[in-house]
């Protein structure tokens, strides 16, 4: 059977195009395109500093790193978050504390942030879940001094409203933003992060841990008519991003502000046509801010008639992909089997929304008979009168 799938790359022919141009200009890792792609990214999401990594699980741990995060230290962060979170912290030798997060938001709540912050607290990582917001400003209002490092994983796109105006996501408005390009976000340069800040000095800093610390970068020596030598000034790593990679994600950081708008024109469909859904409830949006729905969760109705796993066969059976809701760290056998890794709880909600959320389909491109599919497959899970 063909299946409506739960997400699918809005990857087009300016993609290729640029692959094949990249690979003929002879520079294909860490060179001129993915400089340029820095520069796109930073102005998509208005950020001063924009600087790539291989991934977002890395951008959190060398931005946990540049804080000064190690091991001793405590990060209260959200557990009901993809794994990646929980690991970063625990890559840079300090302790994830979990603290629960809003139904609404599925993000952090800020009582249970403040109750969670002892005289070990280095940090706070916020988390931007499947692209909706957490509610930031209460974050900073308890974190006091804490630096805040947002993983902003699915959120490019998302805004929040920020000291009257909305803004994009990344700007960032903690210390520094981390973004995932993998392909179950809406921008993906099939692996990839993307680290932003407004702090030149952090953003320098990253620049030279993610190539070991290598002191005249390669473009640098490549332009140069003098013999240069580099040196290396401390031990780093390998977390560069190709310009194979840069060149798949600038034609559709170019169509971003596109694919945002389509997604939440889907989103308002689904609204409108789950209101009165008696199993399934579409999600609310806080005035302050704005999803770019890189997931469009639904969760079970009180009392609704059927649970997660009938109502998720239900829609497999009738031919739709669906997710159950994000999981949570402290649930998984990683860090179950390890309790001296972590600390935090009790976390009703976070168990609550994993247990209650079913994400529907939604895509770049999906079409209006598509949804119609999911939308009717969603009201057939009514109990027949
Ligand atoms: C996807 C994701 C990550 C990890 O991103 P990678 O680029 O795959 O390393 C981290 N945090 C959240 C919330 C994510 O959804």
């Amino acid at each position: 059977m063909n299946r409506i799938p739960i997400t699918r790359p809005a990857l087009g022919p300016a993609e290729t195009e640029n692959v094949v141009r990249v690979v003929q200009s002879g520079w294909i890792t860490q060179g001129p395109e993915v400089a340029a792609f820095e520069k796109d990214f930073a102005a998509a999401v208005g950020a001063p500093h924009a600087v790539a990594l291989s991934n977002c699980t890395v951008a959190i741990e060398v931005a946990l790193r540049c804080l000064g995060v190690g091991p001793g230290d405590e990060v209260v962060t959200a557990s009901h978050s993809f794994i990646a979170t929980a690991n970063a912290v625990v890559t840079v030798g300090a302790r994830p504390v979990f603290a629960d997060i809003e139904a609404d938001t599925y993000g952090l709540d800020p009582r249970a942030v403040a109750a969670a912050i002892t005289p070990r607290t280095k940090a706070i990582l916020a988390v931007h879940q499947i692209g909706i917001p957490c509610d930031l400003a209460g974050i900073a209002a308890v974190a006091g001094n804490l630096p805040i490092v947002e993983d902003a994983a699915c959120a490019i796109g998302s805004e929040i409203e920020w000291q009257g105006r909305f803004e994009r996501i990344g700007r960032p408005h903690g210390v520094v933003a981390c973004f995932s390009l993998h392909p179950r976000k809406i921008v993906t340069t099939g692996d990839g992060g993307m680290i932003t800040t407004a702090d030149p000095a952090l953003a320098a800093r990253v620049r030279l841990l993610r190539q070991h610390a290598m002191s005249v970068p390669d473009t640098v020596r490549h332009h140069s008519d003098k013999v240069v030598f580099e040196s290396y000034t401390e031990p780093a790593f390998n977390y560069r991003m190709t310009d194979l990679q840069a060149a798949v994600g600038r034609p559709q950081l170019a169509r971003l502000d596109a694919i945002v708008a389509e997604r939440r024109r889907l989103a308002d469909r689904y609204r409108e046509a789950l209101a009165d859904n008696p199993v399934l409830a579409p999600p609310t949006e806080r005035s302050n801010a704005r999803s770019n729905w890189q997931s469009y969760p639904t969760t079970l109705r009180p009392g609704a008639r059927l649970g997660q796993v009938e109502v998720m066969q239900r829609l497999m059976d009738a031919g739709i992909a669906c997710k159950r809701g994000v999981a949570n760290s402290h649930q998984e056998p990683a860090y179950v089997d390890r309790p001296e890794l972590w600390r935090g709880g009790p976390l009703p909600v976070s168990e609550r929304m994993r247990d209650t959320t079913v994400l529907l389909p939604l895509f770049h491109g999906m079409t209006a008979e598509e949804q119609d599919q999911v939308v009717a497959a969603c009201q057939s899970l009514a109990p027949a009168r």
